[in-house]
């Protein structure tokens, strides 16, 4: 039976104390481990509201996210960064590297930062540069980087510290249709190698069809939560009853037999 990686329960997120922004409402659904999910929505309704919830980067007014087993209800602040470092990778639409610091250095940072020596973090970081196709860039400046390879860059940095979950907002914004195409492929890639579960927002229904799930938030809201099976399923029925529904043109040659 598969796992459940994340247990999001009643969740809800009201923003201000005078000016009150119910940003979501209720939202429960679960995850399990190994998914490859979207999270699709119009621009505020609520999508980063919700990923940053269950990404443990803020608390929510009502309900509550258990993480892999953990009830993250009464963590506190070093307990939920602790919880984010052992299961959580993030990659937003801005891949926030240093600018001055290398590919390599970058990749290290977050795990220098949590005390990790440099020569037990480098063979994961090989590791990981070589899955995104990064190897024998590792010295050259973050700056010196084209759009796309910075992308693979954070999602290396993502990934160092082996997260069950990785949770992307927007990843490919503000990236040109090739790179959007790569980054997705490498994602799926990295869902089958590795068990990777992703949950990734965006506002774009070409993008969330690619996923196998789809959540679907309105005015902070959980609209719909499908299996893209049956949206596959779905759009093909429905090209299919368009083909047989389609008058024949004028004028065309009656089908021989
Ligand atoms: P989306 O990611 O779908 O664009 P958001 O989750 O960013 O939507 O925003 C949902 C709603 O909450 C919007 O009305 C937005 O203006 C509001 N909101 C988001 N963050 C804050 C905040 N820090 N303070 C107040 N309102 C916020």
């Amino acid at each position: 039976m598969a796992e459940t990686l994340l247990h999001a329960e009643d969740l809800g997120k009201t923003y201000g104390t005078i000016a009150r922004t119910v940003a979501l409402k209720d939202v429960s659904f679960d995850l399990q481990a190994g998914e490859f999910a979207s999270i699709i929505g119009q621009s505020g309704s609520g999508k980063s509201t919700l990923l940053n919830l269950i990404g443990l980067l803020d608390t929510p007014t009502t309900g509550r996210v258990v993480l892999n087993g953990h009830d993250t209800a009464a963590a506190n602040r070093r307990q939920r960064a602790a919880l984010r470092n052992d299961f959580i990778g993030f990659v937003f639409q801005f891949h926030y590297l240093l600018p001055e610091f290398s590919v390599l250095e970058n990749v290290l940072m977050p795990g220098r930062i949590a005390g990790v020596s440099t020569a037990d973090l480098r063979p994961r970081a090989e590791e990981v540069l070589r899955l995104l196709g990064l190897e024998g860039l590792e010295g050259k400046g973050a700056n010196d980087l084209s759009g796309g390879q910075k992308q693979r860059v954070a999602i290396a940095r993502a990934l160092m510290n082996r997260p069950a979950l990785v949770l992307a907002d927007e990843p490919t914004g503000n990236l040109d249709t090739a790179n959007t195409k790569a980054v997705y492929q490498l994602f799926r890639e990295l869902n089958g190698e590795l068990g990777t579960a992703f949950m990734i927002v965006t506002h774009d229904r070409s993008v969330a069809q690619q996923t196998d799930r789809i959540l679907e938030i309105r005015d902070g809201r959980l609209l719909q939560d499908v299996r893209n099976s049956y949206v596959r399923a779905g759009l093909q029925g429905e090209a299919e009853l368009d083909e047989e529904l389609r008058p024949a043109a004028e004028g065309e040659p009656a089908p021989t037999v």
